[in-house]
C-alpha cells in the first residue's frame, strides 16, 4: 500500500484526489495537510472545534483530520507519496519537504513562479517527482492522438481547436488549446500562425494558421476539440472533461508511477498507459 501524503487537502483538486484514492486498495491516505481552515471532507469528520494548527490531528475515531502546513516536515516519510495541489508557495514547501524526507512528489499546481519551479528541479535530483499542468489522461491520449493524425495527413488540412469552459472561465483561450495548437503547429513544422477567433472580412483562410475558438458558458469543466478538415472530408477528436474526477484518475496513476520510480523529473507522458484486463 502507498502511503499518501496530500498537500491542500481542502481544496478542489485536493478532495478530488480524496475522493478517487479512498476507491483504490493500493493506495491509503496517510495525512492530510493545508493551511487554511478547513472544509469538511465527503466521509471525513472536520476539524470542529480544533485550533488552526490541529494539535491533534487523529480524532477520537481514530481517523486522521487535515494538519496544519507546518506538520508537513515531521509527517513525510521514506517511500511516502505527497501530492500537491496548492499555490507556489505550497508547492515550493512540499518540493522541499519531500526532498529532506526521501518522499516522491506529484504536483499539480500551476504558475508556481521560479522560486517554486528551482525547489522542484532541487527536489528531483533526490527523489522522485512527477509535475503535469492537466492530469487528464484523456485529453493526454487526446494528445497522442491529434499527432497521430496530423503525421498521416498532407499539411493541406486545416487544423482548428474549438474549447468550451463554463461562464466564470477568466482566460480564453485555455491553456490546454495552446498546448494543443502549439503541438499541432509542432508537428507541421514552418511558420505557422494562430487565429484566435475570426471577425470581419479577413479573407480566405491561409493554409499556415490554426485557429483557436473559445466557448463560454454554462458549467462546462473543460471541453477541447481539434477539427482536422481537408477536402471533402473532416475529423473531429474531442476530449471532455465532466469533472474533476477526469484529472483525479491521472494523479493515482502518477502516484503509482512516482513511487515505482527513482529520482528525476517526470510528467504524464513518462506514465505507461493502464494495461488492458486480460
Ligand atoms: P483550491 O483553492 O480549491 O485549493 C487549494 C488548497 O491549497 C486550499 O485549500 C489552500 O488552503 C491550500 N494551500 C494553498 N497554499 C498552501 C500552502 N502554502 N500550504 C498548505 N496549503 C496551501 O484550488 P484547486 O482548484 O484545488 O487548484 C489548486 C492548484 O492546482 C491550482 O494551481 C490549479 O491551477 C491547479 N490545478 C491543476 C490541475 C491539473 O490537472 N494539473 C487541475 C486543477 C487545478
Amino acid at each position: 500500500v502507498i502511503p499518501i501524503v496530500l498537500v491542500g487537502a481542502a481544496g478542489r483538486m485536493g478532495r478530488a484526489v480524496e475522493e478517487a484514492a479512498r476507491t483504490a486498495d493500493d493506495l491509503e491516505i496517510k495525512a492530510r495537510i493545508d493551511r487554511a481552515a478547513p472544509q469538511p471532507l465527503p466521509g471525513v469528520p472536520g476539524p470542529g472545534a480544533d485550533p488552526p494548527g490541529y494539535a491533534d490531528p487523529t480524532g477520537p475515531d481514530g481517523i486522521q483530520r487535515i494538519q496544519g502546513v507546518e506538520a508537513l516536515g515531521a509527517v513525510l516519510a521514506r517511500g511516502d507519496v505527497a501530492v500537491d495541489f496548492t499555490s507556489p508557495e505550497g508547492c515550493a514547501r512540499a518540493a522541499r519537504a519531500c526532498a529532506a524526507a526521501g518522499a516522491a512528489l506529484v504536483t499539480g499546481t500551476t504558475a508556481i513562479g521560479a522560486d517554486a519551479e528551482a525547489a522542484l528541479d532541487e527536489a528531483a535530483r533526490r527523489v522522485a517527482v512527477l509535475r503535469a499542468p492537466n492530469f487528464s489522461l484523456g485529453l493526454l491520449a487526446l494528445r497522442r492522438a491529434v499527432a497521430a493524425a496530423l503525421a498521416s495527413l498532407p499539411d493541406t488540412w486545416d487544423v482548428e481547436i474549438v474549447e468550451r469552459h463554463h461562464r466564470r472561465k477568466e482566460d480564453s483561450p485555455s491553456g490546454t488549446a495552446w498546448l494543443l495548437a502549439r503541438e499541432a503547429a509542432a508537428a507541421r513544422g514552418g511558420d505557422i500562425a494562430f487565429r484566435h477567433g475570426r471577425d470581419g472580412r479577413l479573407g480566405q483562410r491561409p493554409q499556415g494558421e490554426i485557429g483557436l475558438h473559445a466557448v463560454r458558458g454554462g458549467t462546462w469543466t473543460g471541453d477541447h476539440a481539434v477539427l482536422i478538415a481537408g477536402d471533402g472530408e473532416s475529423l473531429e477528436l474531442r476530449h471532455v472533461a465532466e469533472s474533476r474526477a477526469a484529472f483525479a484518475h491521472g494523479v493515482l496513476a502518477a502516484i503509482r508511477f512516482v513511487a515505482a520510480s527513482p529520482a528525476g523529473l517526470y510528467t504524464l507522458e513518462d506514465v505507461p498507459p493502464p494495461k488492458r484486463a486480460p
